[in-house]
């Protein structure tokens, strides 16, 4: 029987990035993926490092983002470092980009919310936004410059993560599906994969939108998956050198000259079908923003599965069972908060003590909620 201290089930940017941090702690590492690690949402993604709330649901997940954003230099650079691979982190800001006829009204609602919320925005008139991005559609009315915001080749950084985690000492078992935990009372042991049993003092899930079809992990990280249609451009006319954000549409560039444009939302189960809708929503959303793109050339699209819980906050930290910790739910951020969660599963492993607030983010949050709907119930 394998024995660690720490055994992990998933190998995405999460599980790979809570193994490599763990491993530089000096910990015994095992990783354990249904596949080759890797190659779910966190390969799919968009890799738009943005702390900015999408949604009012999403604020209390604000103070989380901003503390990796602020980790990420000194991450990107260190698993550059260990794994000697580029991860094409671009720190050149972001610019959501205004039409409505309220422009003014809504640049002040949107300037007013990110200073209230600690965050860097800046007005754009329209001239000065297309001055730093000439490609953007004429008739724009305004933008708002967000500059402390960046992006990151999320492919890269997963392989990279992977990689450093390799050389630091973790074990990573790929095709190995972890089928349940092991548990005995209240105590969670290990885990049990397809072939084994594996016997950690800490067990991670970091399973993403599969966490929840482990068994005995269920009530603490029910989550579902989010599809996520992406397309891939490559235009040599039209240029971009910032995240560009529209009504319908995110547009990122990246080093080597592609443009990805996403994201559809569709909640369709664990089926990653590319639609002709999905793709003729991002095709039109990606020309309207920028038209030179009409004659862009169609690399690559593709779908992914975003985890997302029921309050769309990330799952955080441990559980009821000893032993048992859950680090899923990133829902629509999971690149951005990569570092941080990393950092507080380390902390809680290692000390016991996090250096941040996560009780909001806690898997014990749904436990309680059905226990208060049981009661009313009764
Ligand atoms: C289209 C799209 C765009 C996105 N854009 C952004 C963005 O711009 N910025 C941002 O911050 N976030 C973005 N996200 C979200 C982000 O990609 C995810 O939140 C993040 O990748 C989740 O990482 P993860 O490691 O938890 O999950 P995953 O990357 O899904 O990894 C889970 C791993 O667990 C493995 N696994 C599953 N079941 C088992 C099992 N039973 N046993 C063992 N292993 C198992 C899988 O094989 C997989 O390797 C986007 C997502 C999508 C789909």
């Amino acid at each position: 029987m394998k024995t660690f201290d720490v055994a992990i089930a998933g190998g995405g940017l999460i599980g790979g990035s809570i193994a490599l941090e763990l491993a530089r702690a000096g910990l015994r590492v095992g990783l354990f993926d249904r596949q080759e690690p890797g190659l779910e949402a966190s390969w799919a993604s968009a890799g738009i490092l943005s702390p900015a709330p999408e949604s009012p649901a999403m604020i209390g997940m604000v103070p989380l983002g901003k503390a990796s954003m602020a980790l990420y230099p000194e991450f990107a650079q260190m698993v550059e470092e260990l794994s000697s691979q580029s991860v094409g982190y671009r720190a050149k800001g972001t610019l959501e980009i205004v039409t409505s006829r309220y422009a003014r009204e809504e640049l002040s609602t949107i300037i007013a919310l990110h200073h209230g919320l600690g965050l860097k925005a800046e007005p754009l008139s329209a001239a000065d936004a297309r001055e730093l991005e000439p490609n953007l559609r004429e008739d724009i009315e305004a933008a708002v410059l967000r500059p402390a915001e960046a992006s990151v080749d999320n492919r890269s950084l997963t392989r990279a993560i992977v990689l450093s985690a390799r050389k630091s000492g973790v074990e990573v078992f790929a095709n190995q599906r972890v089928e349940k935990i092991w548990r005995e009372g209240d105590i969670c042991e290990g885990l049990i994969t397809s072939t084994e049993k594996v016997s950690a003092k800490h067990t991670v899930i970091a399973a993403g939108c599969f966490s929840a079809q482990i068994q005995g992990v269920e009530q603490y990280a029910p989550v579902v998956p989010a599809k996520g249609q992406m397309i891939s451009l490559r235009c040599a006319q039209a240029r971009i050198e910032r995240v560009l954000w529209g009504d319908e549409i995110y547009l990122v560039p990246r080093n080597d000259g592609r443009v990805l444009a996403g994201a559809t939302v569709e909640y369709a189960g664990f089926d990653k079908t590319l639609t002709a809708g999905g793709q003729r929503k991002l095709l039109n959303a990606a020309i309207d923003l920028v038209p030179a793109f009409e004659k862009a050339q169609v690399e690559e699209a593709w779908a992914g599965l975003r985890p997302d819980s029921p309050d769309h906050l990330p799952i955080l930290g441990p559980t009821d069972l000893q032993g048992l910790i859950i680090a899923t739910g990133h829902f629509r951020s999971g690149v951005l908060l990569t570092p941080v969660t990393a950092r507080l599963i380390r902390e809680w492993i290692t000390l016991e003590n996090v250096s941040l607030q996560w009780d909001r983010f806690s898997p014990m949050r749904f436990e309680a909620a059905r226990k208060q709907t049981h009661a009313r119930a009764n």
